[in-house]
């Protein structure tokens, strides 16, 4: 493969974009490789999603042990994670280490965001053009932009009118937010606002929740690490290690081998019972196995959680608002919560059902919506993001001939591996569209993997192109896409299917196959040298 070489110190083999999880991970493999590569960053920090929200409250409910890197024994050893899910400072922190320990901050240029990435067909390269209108050349671009890093608010008349502070979670500022003695509203109840809500309740003199549809929210039981705990984290790292990276999705909680009516109702109800103070995501991973696939099975939990609902809120009216009506357990992603419905009890915070009265404007003084309107001092939008493709679409990708990725994709994604689309060679998404459905680093460090295994291959064997082969694109694409028609979870009224978002294609946005349909997908690419990769 010819070095780039332009003339000019703004050429690299690799631009990486974005410094969260997936894109500092790919910076070390390019380097560790020995490609010379930039990482282009629009904040002033690393971290991605862990730069951005930092919003009181806002934290893992995947165990942290399992959520950072596990390439580097001796980074596992010399990082003491706190709590089992941790606080996003402590992860924040976390990721500053990896940079600083792994000397790649000198190749992260913050404060950049990239406007347009463009591929050249006589040279092979892409110019990835920044915000301060300076460019880079580059062989090879690996956009590791994120799945959530695109906030989006509400279409709600009058959000501009507002007088007092507005704040989206996905947007949080790094300089102190005072909401001490403040009349706080919330808009959304999925995992971000599920998490503030409980975090800001004391402080603020009320707080209203805007809920338009109750969440299946279970007990995230955090605790702090203790020593031997600690202890044993390293004494197991290896053998954490391999289940993490054989489990189905990333996490290590261990599937349970019973289904729901196997059991009686006692039996039934103390295992419910022991989910329910389970750590995380076992309320979905360990549960009875025909959750996800049997109504009855899931009404038998969801009826638990409701009488657990019921039983912590007092007010039983506001209880029944809390409860979902219209989806199952699973259908959307379940939120893992710390003393949230206990915030209920409290005599300052109050929860509007918008299915009930909908919101109407936006006034200068606060939010209105059928039933009147309430008084604001801030306005804080847990409204979510556009998942899976957002910052792709927003990045102005051109591939072969002028090809707008924006065209390309106007009916959905379509990708190989969830890492790449025909026409737009040497362009990597890891992290990105059909990329996971788990605990995602793990997957996104797979797909990292090959990535740079795959322009190493190239560069080994002299080539300087790299593009997905057409007919397996459309092979893996039409898998994923009846995989999740077969999927019982995670349905076409999430956003995971693009559904939050007026106007975008409803597709699936996950990797419905699974890890280890990655996983041999990947060794069979290495083993066949590529099949479903055209080389130049
Ligand atoms: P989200 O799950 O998409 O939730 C958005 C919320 O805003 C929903 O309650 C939604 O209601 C509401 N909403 C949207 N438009 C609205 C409107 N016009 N009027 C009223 N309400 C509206 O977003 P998120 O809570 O930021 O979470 C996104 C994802 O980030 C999570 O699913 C998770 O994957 C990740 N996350 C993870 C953690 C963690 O613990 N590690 C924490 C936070 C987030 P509807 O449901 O009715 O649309």
């Amino acid at each position: 493969m010819e070095p780039v070489r332009h003339g000019d110190h703004t050429a690299v083999d690799v631009v990486v974009v974005g410094a969260g999880v997936t894109g500092l991970y790919q910076l070390y493999r390019a380097r560790e490789a020995g490609f010379s590569a930039t990482l282009l960053e629009a904040g002033d920090g690393v971290g991605g999603t862990w730069y951005w929200n930092r919003y009181p409250g806002a934290r893992f409910d995947s165990e942290s042990y399992t959520y950072g890197y596990l390439f580097s024994p001796e980074l596992f050893e010399e990082w003491e994670w706190r709590e089992h899910f941790a606080e996003q400072p402590e992860t924040e922190g976390y990721l500053n280490h990896v940079v600083d320990r792994f000397d790649l901050r000198r190749h992260v240029r913050f404060g950049c965001r990239v406007t347009s990435a463009v591929y050249d067909d006589e040279t092979g390269t892409w110019t990835v053009v920044v915000d301060d209108g300076s460019a880079l050349r580059a062989r090879f671009v690996v956009a590791a932009t994120g799945v959530l890093s695109v906030p989006c608010f509400p279409d709600v008349p009058g959000r501009e009118a507002f007088e007092g502070e507005s704040y989206h979670t996905g947007l949080w500022p790094a300089t102190p937010v005072e909401l001490a003695g403040k009349r706080v509203a919330v808009v959304g109840t999925g995992s971000s606002g599920v998490q503030v809500i409980p975090t800001i309740a004391d402080a603020v003199s009320s707080l209203t929740v805007y809920q338009r549809t109750a969440n299946w929210c279970t007990p995230l039981n955090n605790a702090p690490i203790t020593p031997e705990e600690q202890r044993a984290l390293r004494a197991g790292f290896e053998s954490m290690r391999e289940t993490l990276n054989t489990s189905p999705h990333g996490f290590l909680h261990e599937p349970h081998d019973r289904a729901t009516f196997d059991d009686s109702a006692e039996e039934r109800s103390a295992f419910f019972e022991k989910m329910w103070n389970s750590p995380g995501f076992s309320k979905l991973t360990s549960n009875y196995t025909d959750l996800l696939f049997d109504e009855a099975a899931n009404a038998e939990w969801c009826d638990f959680v409701a009488g657990k609902i019921r039983g912590i809120v007092d007010d039983p009216e506001t209880a029944e608002k809390l409860i979902p009506k219209n989806h199952r357990f699973g259908e959307h992603r379940p939120p893992f919560v710390t003393g949230y419905f206990e915030t209920y009890n409290k005599p300052n915070v109050s929860l509007v059902d918008l299915t009930q009265a909908p919101m109407v404007r936006i006034t200068a003084r606060g939010i209105e919506t059928a039933d009147g309107e309430r008084e604001l001092d801030v306005i804080i939008w847990a409204t979510g993001f556009d998942f899976g493709t957002g910052a792709l679409m927003r990045m102005g990708i051109q591939g072969r001939d002028g090809l707008l990725l924006t065209d390309h994709w106007a009916n959905g994604p379509k990708t190989l591996l969830g890492v790449q689309t025909t026409r737009f060679p040497n362009l990597f998404f890891p992290g990105g569209p059909h990329a996971a459905a788990g605990n995602n680093p793990r997957y996104n460090g797979d797909q990292v993997d090959f990535v740079t295994d795959l322009i190493v291959y190239a560069r080994d064997h002299g080539h300087s192109t790299i593009e997905a082969e057409p007919a397996a694109e459309d092979d893996w694409t039409g898998m994923i896409d009846r995989g999740a028609q077969r999927s019982p979870s995670f349905g076409e009224s999430s956003y995971y299917f693009g559904a939050n978002i007026p106007g975008k294609p409803r597709k699936y946005l996950l990797n419905s196959a699974g890890r280890p349909k990655l996983h041999a997908m990947v060794a069979e690419e290495k083993a066949s040298h590529y099949k479903s990769f055209i080389f130049f």
